[in-house]
């Protein structure tokens, strides 16, 4: 019998051409060692500081063409999966009983807020609301069925005013950007001070991705850096970030175990911090 493998995460039909090589985003190295291949990607694992990245790496320009209207399809119809996952997080990160929600300067980033579902509900708990969206079809569907205003296209090219947000939060996307350390430098020049920012992304140290390798759902080519509690950590410091929290959540895949072994496991993997996601909490 072979091995149970979970569905893989929407990944967009492979880039032909438009590759290049890069150095390693966390320590300027450029001494790897093949770390999970496949007919679609090779990531690679820097020797020096463990950063885990796709190389060589599709050119920005054809990574901004994977996020067209099938990929709107995918956010669409996963949105509500989404949202409660980021309710999850936003639990996990203390917000509902933090000072953040009796601030008076209640200011909301969304980075890759697709549909824009939490950002109308963070616009209900009366916080000013932005969002920022690559894909088109999907900030379109946000800006006109839920009124909430989105930029189209990536950070940078938002150009938003320095220390204009209390609340940054960018739930799996750092590990889609060709630039992971240019985006967090923005998110520090946008950040007010005391304000907090929380990310979310894929745990390539985590349980399943140890056990799953080729076959864990977030080995797909949509993501460019795979990133570790310890990876991500480390850069974050190297931008003069301060940690608050970090936690790891998800034991087991859908499908890859009986259903009353998953809450123990869900539960084993928080505790041991070898969750499928992490979760940093952080400010400047
Ligand atoms: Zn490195």
């Amino acid at each position: 019998m072979g091995r149970v493998s979970p569905i893989k995460t929407f990944t967009s039909p492979t880039v032909k051409g438009g590759f290049h090589k890069i150095a390693c985003n966390l320590c300027g190295a450029d001494d790897t060692r093949p770390y999970l291949q496949d007919k679609d990607y090779l990531f690679v694992r820097c020797r020096s500081c463990g950063l885990v990245y796709q190389n060589p790496q599709p050119k920005p320009d054809e990574v901004a063409l994977r996020y067209n209207d099938s990929y709107f399809n995918y956010e669409y119809s996963n949105e509500d999966n989404f949202f409660n996952l980021m309710l999850l997080g936003l639990a996990d990160a203390g917000f509902h009983n933090s000072e953040l929600e009796r601030w008076q300067d209640k200011t909301f980033l969304d980075i890759g807020c697709a549909t824009g579902k939490l950002l109308a509900y963070m616009q209900n708990r009366n916080w000013k609301v932005r969002g920022v969206e690559i894909c088109k079809e999907s900030a379109e569907y946000g800006i006109k069925q839920r009124g909430v205003p989105i930029f189209i296209g990536t950070l940078p090219q938002a150009k938003l005013r320095s220390e204009s947000f209390s609340l940054i939060h960018f739930s799996h996307l750092i590990e889609h950007v060709a630039d992971p350390r240019a985006l967090l430098a923005e998110v520090r020049r946008i950040l007010k001070p005391g304000g907090r920012v929380i990310i979310t992304t894929p745990n390539c140290t985590g349980f399943q991705a140890r056990l799953f390798k080729n076959a864990w759902r977030s080995a797909i080519a949509d993501h460019l850096f795979l990133f570790s509690q310890k990876t991500l950590m480390r850069l974050l410091k190297s931008l003069q970030f301060n940690i608050y929290k970090v936690v790891t959540w998800g034991g087991l895949a859908k499908g890859t175990a009986p259903q009353f072994l998953k809450k123990p496991a869900d539960y084993l993997a928080k505790k041991l911090g070898v969750g499928d996601v992490v979760l940093f909490v952080v400010s400047k």
